[in-house]
């Protein structure tokens, strides 16, 4: 669903994984960022400029260790993309057949809401080992989570788990205020016969980091909602690379 945090969860974990990966010594992590109508990965992960062209080839803008291949790094802030499907289509294929990652151990992709054409033209195109679905604690973020997680499975790609973001905002006493309910990452989760991996906490340092390009894995990596993104990084890791 728009707004439950998928391009900041998208951006925190891709950071959180790389710093993993880097540790083991193994190759790193790249995000396609597939909302070609509303891209924020380039802004949340502080990457600009305009992507070069080697041999035929995109090459992706990294920082923080992080290569990215993103709509906002092609059309400038103010313009609108106004393009039908077909045109969705043949970028998100551009996308994953013409940009030169280099050696990668996960690719992160970040869809935008719905189980429109970019996530078909996406299955279409690469084979995915697995699908992370965000949601918030309420009903109504969770109802529409478990349509685009039930997407993924009629196309035979295995559910990582959920993530609930915006979980709750710890007051000035430590206690957890339930701004947005509670249950809806649990019940998501159990509905879909899989795992909640972690509850992120609202967090308004996050958010600025997300405006500044500096995600909180990054730059607070102890607090809680970072320590929510290394465990998903770990259940994800577990599950992909064992
Ligand atoms: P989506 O990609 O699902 O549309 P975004 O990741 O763009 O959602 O998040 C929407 C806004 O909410 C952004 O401004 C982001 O910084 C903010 N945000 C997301 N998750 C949190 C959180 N846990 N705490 C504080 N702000 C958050």
């Amino acid at each position: 669903k728009g707004g439950v945090g998928k391009s900041t969860i998208t951006t925190n974990l891709a950071c959180a994984l790389q710093i993993l990966l880097d540790s083991k010594g193994k190759p790193g992590v790249g995000i396609m960022d597939c909302d070609i109508y509303g891209p924020s990965i380039p802004l949340m992960l502080g990457a600009a400029g305009r992507p070069e062209i080697q041999n035929d080839m995109i090459l992706p803008i990294s920082n923080f260790g992080v290569r990215t291949i993103s709509m906002g790094f092609l059309v400038d802030e103010d313009t609108p993309v106004v393009w039908r499907g077909p045109m969705i289509m043949k970028t998100i294929q551009q996308f994953a057949q013409n940009v030169d990652w280099g050696e990668l151990e996960i690719l992160v992709v970040d869809l935008p809401p719905g189980t429109g054409d970019a996530q078909l033209s996406l299955v279409q195109t690469i084979p995915l080992d697995g699908a992370l679905i965000v949601t918030t604690p309420q009903p109504a973020a969770s109802n529409v989570a478990r349509r685009g997680a039930r997407m993924f499975e009629k196309v035979n790609v295995p559910l990582l788990g959920v993530v609930e973001n915006m979980s709750y905002l710890k007051d000035a006493q430590g206690n957890h205020q339930m701004l947005f309910g509670q249950g809806g990452g649990q019940a998501t989760a159990e509905s879909l016969e899989t795992n909640l991996l972690a509850q992120v906490p609202i967090d308004p340092a996050m958010r600025e980091g997300c405006d500044q390009g500096i995600p909180i894995v990054i730059s607070d990596p102890e607090s809680d909602s970072s320590k929510a993104f290394f465990t998903v990084a770990e259940g994800i890791l577990k599950q992909l690379c064992p």
